[in-house]
C-alpha cells in the first residue's frame, strides 16, 4: 500500500469513504480508470462535459492556445480570444445583454453578478440593498453565493457570516402562484435589487423543474418593482434544457446572465457574466469610485476564452441542436418507465436531465444508503451521484441510446439495493 493521499476531496467524508478510482483518459463519454476500467460518466463530470471529453476542435484550441498566449494580464491589456468570444457571446445570449465580464467558476460569476446588481444601484445612489433567492436554490459555495442558495447542513457552520436574503418558494406544480404572491410582497417594498433564480431547473436542490410560464411571470414581476432579474445559467446553459439558454424556453431576457460549465464544452474553467447596457451605464463615469472593483488573477485566460470559442465552433458548424433534441426525447422516453412503480417517485425530465426520486421511507434514511448506491454504480461501470434521494442523469451529448438504458437499468437495480420492496 502506499501512504494515504494529502489531497483534500470536495463533498467527500474521508473519514467513511473509500479511496475513488484514478482516471487515466478521458473520451467521449468514458472516463478510463488506472485499472483498465471504462466508467460512462452519465453526469457529465458535475454537469460540465457537453459534446463528450477531448472533443477534438476544443483540444486543437488549447494547444494552440497555449503554444502562442498562455496567460496575460487582463485589467492592462487584451487579446483576440476574449474579444471573440465576447462578442460571439452577446450576439447569442437573449438580447439586451450587451456587456461580458469574464471570471473562472460558476460561484464567481454568480458573486459577479450580485456585485453588478448592488453596485448598480448604489452607483445610482438609490437604496436598494436586498436580495431575492429562491427556496431550494444552489448558487456556489463561496459566501455570497452560500448566501443566496438553500440553508442546511452544507452551510450551517457558516450560517452567521451568511447574508440574509428574501425567500420566495419553490413553484412545485399547481402552487405557482404562491410563489409569484411572494415575490410581489416583497417586490413591492421596494428595497429589492435583484431575483436570482436557476431558470426552470433547480440542480443541486434535487433537479427540481418548473414551468417557463413562472420563470416569465417573475421576470415581468421583478420589471414591473424596479428590481433586477439575474438568471443564474450555470447548469442550465449550454443546452441542457434543451435550449441554449433556458430563459430562452420563456421569452426572458435578464439583466444579468452567469454562464460558466458548458462554455468551455467543459475542458477548462471559465465564466462569464453578461449585463445589461442599463448596468453597465451605471458603472461608466468620470467618478472613479462608481468602477467595477472586481477582478481574479485568471480573468479572461486565453486559453479558456479560446476552449470557449471552438466550443462555440462546435454549436454553429456540428449538429448539436438535433444532438440534444434526440437525447431529450431518449432521456423523457426512458425516465417514464418509473411512473406508478410505488418504489419510485415524480419521474421527470427537462431537455438532456431526467430525474426520479427513490421512494424512502425518511430522509435520514439515504444516509446510510447514498455510499452503498455510489458503489454500486461504480460496479456496474457508471459514474452516478444520486443528489440525496434523487437519482438523476445528465450526460454528455455524444451518448448513445444503448448507454443510457444502461444507467435508467441501474436505476431500477437501486431501488433493491436501497432496500425497497415493490
Ligand atoms: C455548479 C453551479 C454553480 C457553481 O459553479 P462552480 O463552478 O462550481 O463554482 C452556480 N450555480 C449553479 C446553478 C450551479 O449549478
Amino acid at each position: 500500500m502506499t501512504s494515504p493521499s494529502p489531497v483534500w476531496r470536495p463533498f467527500f467524508q474521508h473519514a467513511l469513504e473509500p479511496d475513488p478510482p484514478t482516471v487515466v483518459r478521458a473520451q467521449g463519454a468514458y472516463l478510463h480508470t488506472s485499472d483498465g476500467r471504462a466508467l460512462l460518466d452519465a453526469i457529465s463530470s458535475w454537469w460540465v462535459t457537453t459534446h463528450g471529453h477531448g472533443h477534438p476542435r476544443i483540444v486543437a484550441a488549447i494547444r494552440e492556445a497555449a503554444e502562442s498566449l498562455d496567460q496575460v494580464i487582463f485589467a492592462s491589456v487584451t487579446h483576440e480570444p476574449a474579444e471573440r468570444l465576447a462578442r460571439e457571446l452577446v450576439a447569442l445570449a437573449p438580447a439586451g445583454l450587451t456587456h461580458v465580464f469574464y471570471s473562472d467558476s460558476g460561484s464567481t460569476a454568480v458573486e459577479v453578478a450580485l456585485k453588478m446588481a448592488l453596485g448598480a444601484f448604489s452607483n445610482r445612489g438609490v437604496a436598494r440593498t436586498k436580495i431575492v433567492a429562491m427556496e431550494g436554490a444552489y448558487h456556489g459555495d463561496t459566501i455570497g453565493t452560500m448566501s443566496v442558495g438553500e440553508r442546511g447542513v452544507f452551510n450551517a457552520p457558516y450560517a452567521p457570516l451568511l447574508f440574509e436574503v428574501g425567500r420566495i418558494p419553490f413553484p412545485a406544480a399547481g402552487r405557482e402562484q404562491a410563489t409569484l404572491d411572494a415575490f410581489e410582497a416583497l417586490a413591492r417594498a421596494g428595497d429589492v435589487a435583484a431575483l436570482i433564480v436557476e431558470p426552470l431547473v433547480l440542480g443541486a436542490g434535487g433537479m427540481r423543474i418548473y414551468t417557463p410560464q413562472v420563470l416569465a411571470e417573475l421576470k415581468r414581476i421583478a420589471e414591473k418593482h424596479g428590481a433586477y432579474f439575474i438568471a443564474d445559467e450555470v447548469m442550465t446553459g449550454w443546452g441542457r434544457t434543451g435550449t441554449l439558454f433556458a430563459c430562452e424556453q420563456a421569452g426572458v431576457s435578464p439583466d444579468i446572465l452567469c454562464a460558466s460549465k458548458g462554455l468551455t464544452g467543459g475542458a477548462v474553467p471559465l465564466a462569464a457574466t453578461l449585463a445589461s447596457e442599463e448596468i453597465f451605464a451605471a458603472h461608466h463615469s468620470s467618478d472613479r469610485a462608481k468602477t467595477f472593483f472586481h477582478s481574479s488573477s485568471y480573468t479572461a485566460n486565453p486559453i479558456a476564452c479560446a476552449a470557449a470559442v471552438a466550443n462555440l465552433e462546435i454549436w454553429r458548424e456540428e449538429p448539436v441542436t438535433e444532438r440534444i433534441a434526440a437525447l431529450s426525447r431518449w432521456q423523457a422516453a426512458r425516465i417514464r418507465r418509473f411512473e406508478g412503480d410505488p418504489r419510485f417517485r415524480a419521474p421527470r425530465a427537462c431537455g438532456t436531465i431526467a430525474a426520479v426520486d427513490l421512494a424512502v421511507p425518511d430522509p435520514g434514511y439515504l444516509a446510510e444508503v447514498g455510499l452503498k448506491l455510489r458503489r454500486f454504480f461504480l460496479e456496474r461501470g457508471l459514474l452516478l451521484r444520486p443528489l440525496g434521494d434523487t437519482l438523476y442523469a445528465m450526460p454528455p451529448y455524444c451518448v448513445t441510446e444503448a448507454e443510457l438504458d444502461r444507467v435508467f437499468d441501474a436505476f431500477e437495480e437501486a431501488a433493491d439495493v436501497a432496500g425497497l420492496v415493490r
